[in-house]
């Protein structure tokens, strides 16, 4: 046992493996431990299947198929990308894909991993068809393990609930970063899982539990790579909203996701750097014209 005058929880998220998953062949993606394997299980002539067509599926898909590996990816949308980007910005994206020779598969679930007769790793699909492979990667959601926080008797939600000190329920216990549920000065309440909240979240932290009286007040933005495409990223992706996509042409797309009274929440940079603190500034004063905002990041 440790004893503790102040504590900080800052224990990350746990990711999803896929149901029937056993062996080291079959690889949720998280740590530098499953990267290492990872890279042993793909040298040459290596075939992957990765699972799932979000953030880190497409990144992990990607990534491999830039080393020459043999790459079939398993989704539930129709289009990849299509759950959080416009179509005219998911389309661009799938045909990337295409063009560096990933094998999709769109539109289906993997339902369980299997193990063929030869001892390769795969996944059953929900309409029954099989792959098979040199590794199975999930790139499935990843939750807060949350068991630390309510063991002890922490007020926990989506994320240990916190203060915007980054101060939970108890007055000698922070938590940052993925765990963390916390205030966004923008955003509302909110959990989020990205390097830049990550680290920045956990500074704070720090000096907060050093005395510092200062408040967590940094949205945090993301970005993701995947071959040629580059992307930044502030506030929420989802391509259920309404959006207003501007094509700075050659590729560079703005798009502003708007909540239900046409206010800004979220704002996607695709190939258009240098702008997230103009994107930060959008979201804060969430203007409802149109017009005006297709003429902030140019
Ligand atoms: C494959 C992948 C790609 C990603 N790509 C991006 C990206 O491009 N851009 C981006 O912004 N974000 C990305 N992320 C998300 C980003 O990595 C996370 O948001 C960030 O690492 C969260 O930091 P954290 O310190 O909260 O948790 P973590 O980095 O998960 O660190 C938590 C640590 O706590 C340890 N731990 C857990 N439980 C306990 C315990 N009970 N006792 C002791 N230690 C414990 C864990 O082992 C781990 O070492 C990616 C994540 C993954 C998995």
């Amino acid at each position: 046992r440790i004893g503790y005058g102040k504590l900080l929880i800052a224990t990350g998220s746990v990711p999803t493996q896929l149901h029937g998953a056993s062996g080291d062949r079959f690889i949720a993606m998280r740590s530098l431990a499953n990267y290492r394997r990872l890279r042993e299980l793909v040298s040459a002539d290596a075939t992957a299947i990765v699972v799932g067509g979000g953030f880190i599926g497409t990144e992990i898909a990607a990534a491999l198929a830039a080393n020459g590996v043999a790459v079939t990816l398993i989704f539930p949308q129709e289009v990849l990308g299509s759950a959080v980007f416009p179509a005219v910005v998911a389309d661009r994206f799938q045909t990337a894909y295409l063009d560096h020779g990933v094998t999709l598969v769109p539109g289906r679930l993997a339902d369980h991993a299997v193990v063929g007769a030869d001892g390769r790793p795969g996944v059953v699909l929900d309409d029954g068809s099989e792959y098979y492979a040199s590794v199975v990667v999930a790139g499935l959601s990843a939750k807060p393990d949350l068991r630390l926080g309510s063991d002890a008797g922490l007020e926990v939600n989506r994320g240990i609930v916190v203060d915007e000190h980054l101060k939970t329920s108890d007055p000698v216990i922070w938590a940052a970063g993925d765990i963390a549920e916390y205030p966004d000065v923008i955003l509302g309440r909110t959990r989020i899982e990205h390097v830049d909240h990550a680290q920045t979240s956990g500074a704070t932290a720090g000096r907060s539990m050093a005395g510092s009286e200062e408040i967590y007040d940094h949205t945090p933005f993301f970005w993701s790579d995947a071959f040629e495409i580059g992307w930044e990223a502030i506030g929420r992706l989802d391509a259920r909203l309404d959006t207003e996509v501007v094509d700075l042409g050659e590729g560079r797309y703005v798009v502003y996701y708007l909540d239900d009274k046409s206010r800004p929440v979220g704002v996607l940079l695709w190939g258009v750097w240098d702008s997230v603190d103009k994107a930060r500034q959008i979201l804060a004063e969430a203007p409802t014209d149109r017009a005006e905002l297709r003429g902030r990041i140019v």
